[in-house]
């Protein structure tokens, strides 16, 4: 139905990009991004006239959003070229053809259209030997400036790299260690960086693309001085294998295990260029440290219990929680579970009011002692009328 849209007001319509890609691998996709070689506000509110949705422009970019009321969203965007005042800043774009609009985009595998008017619905737009490079699997750039433009495509590389289990074509790969080396990405803002990150952590496969990013010099450009060895990536793995929708934002627990030791200065940089919460530098502290007091047990060969975490890691932040979860092997992990469970169940029923009122304490000190020990008490079984 897009096609007779466009065919109605005379603009050529198209579908792009990762849709048509997924589409030639044989994979799901539901994002859907159109570019017609027109107005693209103008051919959602056809389109509109048609369908209840709801049409959202945005203008800098010449796109607008079709929402319909089932979630489904589709992208309408104005062919576009865009021009770069500076690099690695957000660009100024123009109105344009579909094989430029294809041209400016990050890599030959996602710069195919499939059109969809009527009279031509189907065919394939291949300018660049996209097809072919999807059918050897190589991810490559469409002009040598293209890392330059968009540093963030650094990134991206990996990311499809490391999804589809391609590989990033040899000329690509050296103009991508060049620019990393030339500092490039420490050109792009803080913001832009997460949001790719971010897109790596949602991967089925992040621990491929992190150790990619690590071979490739990239990780210490995001984070420098991180620390990649065994123990960082068991963590990781623990982690993303954990990893539940209680979690608190994974770029943060990832940041957390990758410079787990590095000094006060060097993150506090990192939290003025991520946005990270203030706190971010203290998390690690607590968390190595609780980390390391439970590695000096288990080290001795003594079992975690109730008790052990109860005296050690009494309930911090989740960000902390993440962590020494991730530091914990299957079954400490399960244990430290439970652990946390109860101590959210278990209350005991005594209150400090009930012992200020009833048994005339007053010191704080003596209150919180008494408190404590029923608490853990109540962990490790005590039925309720003991108490
Ligand atoms: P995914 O399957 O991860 O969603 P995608 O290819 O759909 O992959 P999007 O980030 O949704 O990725 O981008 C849609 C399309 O826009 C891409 O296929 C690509 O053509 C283009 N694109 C996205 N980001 C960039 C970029 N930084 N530089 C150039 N083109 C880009």
């Amino acid at each position: 139905f897009l096609g007779i849209v466009g065919n109605q007001i005379g603009m050529a319509t198209y579908v792009v990009g990762g849709f048509v890609r997924d589409l030639l691998l044989g994979r799901k996709n539901y994002d859907i991004d159109i570019v017609v070689e027109g107005d693209a506000r103008y051919f959602a509110q056809t389109f509109g006239r048609y369908f209840e949705v709801t049409c959202v422009e945005h203008k800098e970019f010449l796109t607008t959003s079709i929402f319909f009321k089932n979630g489904l969203r589709i992208d309408v965007a104005t062919a576009r070229t865009e021009y770069y005042e500076e690099p690695a800043v957000l660009p100024n774009v123009e109105m344009s053809t579909i094989k430029k609009d294809l041209y400016r985009r990050d890599f030959s595998i996602n710069a195919m259209a499939i059109k969809l008017n009527q009279e031509e619905f189907g065919l394939l737009l291949d300018f660049f030997g996209c097809k072919r490079d999807l059918e050897k699997g190589v991810i490559r750039t469409l002009y040598p400036l293209s890392f330059v433009e968009d540093p963030t495509r650094i990134l991206r590389a990996i990311r499809f790299e490391q999804r589809f289990n391609f590989r990033i074509e040899e000329h690509t790969l050296e103009l991508l260690k060049k620019y990393v080396a030339q500092n490039y990405l420490e050109r792009v803002t803080g913001q832009r960086l997460r949001d790719e990150l971010e897109k790596i952590i949602e991967e089925p496969e992040p621990i491929k693309a992190i150790k990619r990013m690590d071979e490739l010099g990239v990780l210490n450009h995001l984070f420098p001085h991180s620390l990649v060895d065994a123990e960082t990536l068991s963590m990781l793995k623990r982690y993303f294998n954990r990893k539940r929708s209680s979690s608190p934002k994974p770029v943060y627990i990832l940041a957390m295990i990758l410079l787990r030791e590095s000094s006060p200065e060097k993150l506090d940089s990192i939290v003025k260029r991520y946005g990270f919460p203030k706190k971010f530098p203290d998390w690690i502290r607590k968390a190595m440290s609780i980390s390391r007091e439970l590695k000096k047990i288990i080290v001795k060969g003594e079992q975690l219990s109730y008790r052990i975490f109860f005296e050690t890691v009494r309930k911090p932040e989740p960000e902390i929680l993440w962590f020494i979860d991730a530091f914990l092997d299957e079954e400490n992990s399960k244990k430290f579970q439970n652990y946390l469970q109860k101590l959210e169940k278990e209350k005991p029923k005594i209150t400090g009011s009930i012992l200020i009122d009833k048994f005339g304490l007053k010191e704080g000190k003596e209150i919180k002692k008494i408190l404590d020990k029923l608490q853990l008490a109540k962990l490790e079984g005590l039925p309720d009328d003991e108490e």
